[in-house]
């Protein structure tokens, strides 16, 4: 069959969080399993663009409003990713270091998804199906029923992947004209909380919705942001898909970007010395326990609860553990890292920003993930760190719920209920007294090694979401 996966992000080309991972990863598996699966994103001024060739398919021009901006679709030479990319080229919108965050966000995926379809359109076939991902692309299904230049994608099968139901791309209907012709009689689909709400607008109008883990699908009804009546009303047409992840990519045997690879038969000499090669790096002493956090430092991550956390696991600890956070975002939470930097140096250190090989070494050489999220609709890194024999401390949330036990029911990882600092501290008691007992220790690093979050057996159950709907029509 032949699929499209639309998307704002795919790893290594453009990469902010899991959304990148999972669309760099099941659309290889996807085509490994026989179909024909093309990536399209914006193309962002990144490395990955200044590096590889890429050939022009097809020019054309967006309407929004009453800007005209032309755009080529450009696909990369080699197919090396495993599949077809495509990058769709609006200099003015994209040619940005930067994916999200601008005040013209609104337009700029906007006019992604018109020009998308545009060249769909324009191509000889029309796909099988049509993959959308998070709000950046839930305007496509309804512009697919309803846009009068797009009827000939009516009987095309949409489906959205819902990663993170908190962002939905709210925008006024004084915006609406950026739009292209449909048929007005269908205008209240847009509607929702007095505002078109483009993640709304693609749950209501896909063929299929999934979420990133079967509890996030069940946490929705009742927690999302707004939307909790409306996951309730497409129950019917929705499935919780448990993520995998690229065990090419992700794989502590052949990583280049550790100090040494290692597999679970010689794991704890591999561990030691990626954790000497960080410790050295950054000032903390490798004899110790280490606990590391790795992601964007919101209040959605736990992050703010990360200063408080931190400081009382030291003291308590009297110096006995080390602590190393990677990320970036609120800059509050990023001073109050950094004072501590001060006040702990020797003991606590931190990384303000987005570093890919850091975050593979810290998967590696540090002793603990740190988990504390209070929405995480299937997290990747606590399946990170089980793949490299690191002990993932999760709140009990979304996929972390359906990928970690605790160790105390014969489990692979520390799990607490609370997004609380007083969890988070007393978890990481337990992981102290964990780490002193280095046989138990290294029996569940194994189980956690041992687990498996191939893609192979997660891309399964799309084609089976596709399937179902393909032979509704
Ligand atoms: P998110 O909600 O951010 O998508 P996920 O757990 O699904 O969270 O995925 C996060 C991905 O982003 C992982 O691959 C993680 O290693 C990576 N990541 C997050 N922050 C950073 C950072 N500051 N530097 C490097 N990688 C990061």
């Amino acid at each position: 069959m032949e699929i499209f996966h639309i998307s704002a992000e795919c790893y290594p080309v453009a990469k902010v969080g899991g959304l990148a991972d999972v669309v760099g990863a099941l659309p290889k598996y996807q085509n490994k399993a026989g179909h024909k699966v093309r990536v399209v994103i914006p193309c962002y001024d990144t490395k990955f663009r200044k590096e590889n060739v890429f050939e022009n398919v097809y020019s054309g021009n967006v309407l929004i409003g009453n800007f005209n901006y032309s755009f080529n679709v450009l696909k990369e030479t080699t197919d090396k990713l495993g599949f077809e990319l495509y990058l769709i080229d609006i200099p003015e919108l994209f040619e940005r270091k930067d994916v999200y965050g601008y005040t013209d966000d609104i337009e700029r995926f906007l006019s992604f998804q018109i020009a998308t379809l545009d060249w769909v359109l324009s191509r000889n076939k029309i796909p099988d199906v049509i993959n959308c991902h998070d709000h950046h692309t839930g305007l496509i299904p309804f512009m697919m029923l309803y846009a009068n230049k797009y009827q000939k994608l009516k009987e095309t099968p949409s489906i959205i992947t819902i990663h993170n139901g908190l962002y939905q791309g709210q925008f006024g209907f004084d915006k609406m004209n950026y739009l292209p012709e449909f048929d007005r009689s269908h205008t209240s689909i847009l509607e929702w909380d007095n505002c078109i709400n483009s993640l709304a607008v693609g749950i209501k109008c896909a063929w299929a919705v999934t979420t990133v883990s079967p509890n996030y699908l069940n946490e929705i009804n009742y927690s999302a942001n707004g939307l909790e009546s409306l996951f309730n009303s497409v129950r019917y047409k929705s499935r919780g898909i448990l993520n995998g992840i690229d065990i090419e990519v992700w794989n502590p045997k052949t990583d280049e970007m550790l100090a040494k690879n290692y597999s679970i038969k010689d794991l704890v000499k591999g561990k030691q010395a990626n954790k000497e090669k960080l410790c050295s790096q950054f000032n903390l002493d490798p004899s110790k326990p280490l606990f590391s956090f790795i992601g964007r430092l919101f209040d959605e991550k736990g992050g703010d609860l990360l200063p408080k956390a931190s400081e009382i696991a030291l003291t308590d600890n009297k110096e006995a553990i080390n602590i190393l956070i990677l990320g970036s975002g609120n800059p509050n939470i990023e001073k109050e890292l950094t004072h501590l930097q001060s006040v702990y140096n020797g003991n606590f250190n931190v990384f303000i920003g987005y570093n890919e090989e850091l975050a593979h070494l810290i998967y590696a050489g540090a002793d603990f993930i740190l988990m504390p999220s209070r929405v995480e609709p299937c997290g990747l890194n606590q399946m990170y760190s089980l793949r490299y024999g690191t002990i993932p401390i999760v709140r009990r949330t979304g996929g972390l719920k359906d990928t970690v036990i605790d160790f105390g029911d014969d489990g692979n990882g520390i799990c607490h209920d609370q997004a609380s600092v007083e969890d988070i501290c007393y978890s990481i008691q337990r992981a102290v007294n964990l780490y002193k007992d280095k046989t138990h220790l290294n029996k569940i690093r194994k189980i956690g090694m041992s687990t498996d979050h191939s893609w192979e057996r997660v891309c399964q159950e799309y084609l089976d979401v596709y399937n179902l709907i393909i032979n509704k029509i």
